[in-house]
């Protein structure tokens, strides 16, 4: 299936719009990946649980309706997307079905139900929150980072970030330093290197548990000039022997499917990885980055 190409393949981060920030239907997804000569993608619907942010971000929207996201809704969901994956299965486009959760430390009882209760193929955990507040909201983060060092806001994260990987729950981080989105206009430099000896045994306890890693072009829509996680983490994860990446645009419109993945795999190369995974069932597959990306 995976044939040698000049153009990226794999995107493993879609929103459509039972995510209440994004916009699409899940075959106009499909049907955009497949013009972009994409041949799988999976979507990572959010789904937040945290209690104390219910307010906020506890929210999914189901057949126009904003619903709470621990109403009924993640069968029509699961079913929307199969649905797709039957339909594009015979026109050259594999499409699967997942989840992108937001990860806070007390919650993994919540999230277990989720995701027993269905046959997801791939589970993407993220931390977007850290004390309760959103930290890649600009309208959010502000009041926090001003209260904190850029190391202090480090060792918050990767906590959390720790707690996600072993948890057990996850086949996948998501965008590892996303705090770097809002927060290096509020930091600048000195954020690039508070991650330093906080992320390396977080990097090795993910290569211990079998975790891959995704590499996202979501930031660079907005400017910033990496895909997350930057060259130096990336670099860290080849020196801890984690081998096995995700690449993802983080759409959350049909026409932003796989933008930047190319980017994606040229972070990748430029680490030393040369493979990339795919997931069904939850299961993995190995594809050599030279044939998912030419
Ligand atoms: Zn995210
Ligand atoms: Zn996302």
């Amino acid at each position: 299936m995976f044939e040698g190409s000049n153009k990226p393949m794999v995107d493993y981060h879609v929103h459509c719009d039972y995510s209440v920030d994004a916009g699409g239907s899940v075959a106009e997804f499909a049907e955009q990946a497949l013009e972009k000569g994409l041949k799988e993608i999976c979507f990572t619907t959010h789904c937040d649980l945290d209690p104390l942010r219910r307010h906020h971000d506890g929210r999914v929207r189901l057949r126009g309706d904003i619903v709470e996201v621990t109403s009924d809704w993640l069968g029509s969901y699961v079913e929307e997307v199969r649905k797709s994956s039957d339909a594009f299965k015979g026109r050259g486009l594999a499409v699967r079905c997942g989840l992108e959760i937001g990860f806070t430390p007390g919650i993994e009882g919540m999230i277990e139900p989720v995701l027993s209760a269905f046959d997801f193929d791939f589970i993407l955990g993220g931390v977007h929150t850290l004390d309760g507040v959103d930290i890649v909201s600009a309208r959010e983060s502000t009041d926090y980072f001003s209260q904190k060092s850029p190391r202090e806001v480090c060792e918050v994260y990767y906590h959390d970030l720790g707690e996600a990987i072993r948890s057990g729950l996850f086949d996948c981080i998501a965008h590892l330093d996303i705090y770097k989105r809002c927060g290096l206009d509020f930091y600048g430099e000195p954020l690039n290197v508070a991650h330093r000896g906080l992320v390396e045994p977080l990097l090795e306890e993910m290569v211990g548990r079998g975790l891959s890693l995704e590499i996202n072009s979501g930031g660079l829509r907005e400017g910033l000039r990496w895909p997350f996680p930057s060259p130096d983490i990336l670099k860290a994860a080849r020196d801890a022997g984690l081998a096995d990446i995700t690449t993802g645009s983080d759409a959350h419109k049909p026409d932003q499917v796989g933008y930047g993945l190319e980017a994606c795999s040229d972070s990748a190369r430029d680490a030393g990885f040369d493979r990339i995974v795919v997931f069904e069932r939850r299961s993995r597959q190995e594809i050599p980055l030279r044939q998912a990306y030419g």
